[in-house]
């Protein structure tokens, strides 16, 4: 079969009801586009599980700040398509904003501020709102059974998770590891904006989590000294600017103390004009 390239919303919908009366189930991959290996393997993961598979390609205004990157965010539609196809896409769906976002609209999604108002939420205000309400969007526009979203930005997942969770959503989420460069770089649409010098200097913030996850997986148990192990290593690169480290619950994402079972470490740093973001397990 032929992957499809939808733009249209109601074209989308047609396309998904004909999968699921083929007896299909429907599975769905949002993205921002600027496709890479990270975002192929959520493709490959919906395609695997035999999902009629649909790739949103949508660089969603409602999530980025007045300040932030959207007019520069990298668009490569061509090269998007072929990454789509090979990982085993059925249909890339690419609305335009003025469809998802026509004059008047004016309805949000706001997740609890105990998931949304922390860690990114403080630095990126309106942030997770944008991504709540574009998610809820696209899961009405394409009726998934699934909805596959990376372990990457792990904030975003729990975020989702809980909308899923709080309004009854007939869909399961299905988190998928985060796929990094073999120097451990998370891989990252804004990785692009790094310069040949900040390039080298990104891997340290892999190196740092990992450090810590070590120390917590040799019997540390208090966050203070586990942190104090991630930031050691983070300062040894004076490029970085912490935004945030942070041990928190997996789900709640509340700051603990002591680690428990189900314990992430979140972490946020400035590179010149880039944020990365990326977390570990810690047990
Ligand atoms: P984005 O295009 O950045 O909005 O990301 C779209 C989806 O791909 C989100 O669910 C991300 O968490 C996921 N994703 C982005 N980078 C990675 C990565 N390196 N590994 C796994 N998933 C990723």
């Amino acid at each position: 079969m032929q992957m499809q390239r939808i733009e249209g919303i109601a074209d989308v919908l047609r396309a998904v009801k004909a999968a699921r009366r083929g007896g299909r189930r429907i599975g769905l991959v949002p993205t921002m586009g600027a496709l890479h290996r990270g975002h192929a393997a959520l493709i490959e993961r919906a395609a695997g599980d035999g999902c009629f598979t649909v790739v949103s390609i949508f660089v969603n205004p409602a999530q980025f700040g007045p300040n932030e990157d959207l007019a520069r965010y990298p668009r490569p539609l061509e090269n998007d398509l072929k990454v789509a196809m090979a990982a085993g896409a059925d249909a890339v769906f690419t609305p335009a904003a003025s469809e998802v976002y026509p004059p008047g609209f004016d309805t949000w999604v706001e997740v609890g501020g105990g998931l949304t108002d922390r860690l990114c939420g403080a630095s990126r205000p309106g942030h997770f709102r944008g991504v709540a309400t574009i998610v809820l969007k696209l899961f009405n526009m394409t009726e998934p059974d699934r909805a596959y979203f990376g372990e990457k930005d792990y904030q975003q997942l729990q975020v989702v998770r809980r909308l899923a969770r709080d309004l009854d959503l007939p869909l399961e989420v299905v988190p998928v590891p985060t796929v990094r460069e073999d120097d451990g770089l998370a891989m990252s649409s804004r990785n692009k904006y790094l310069s040949p010098e900040e390039r080298v200097v990104a891997p340290r913030l892999y190196q740092a989590l990992k450090t810590a996850a070590e120390a917590a997986a040799s019997g540390e148990r208090r966050a203070s000294e586990i942190l104090r192990r991630g930031v050691e290593i983070i300062e040894t690169q004076p490029a970085f600017q912490i935004d945030y480290l942070e041990i928190v619950d997996g789900e709640g994402l509340q700051p603990l103390n002591e680690l428990k079972p189900g314990a992430v470490m979140l972490a946020a740093v400035r590179l010149g004009n880039t944020r990365l973001i990326d977390n570990i397990r810690l047990t």
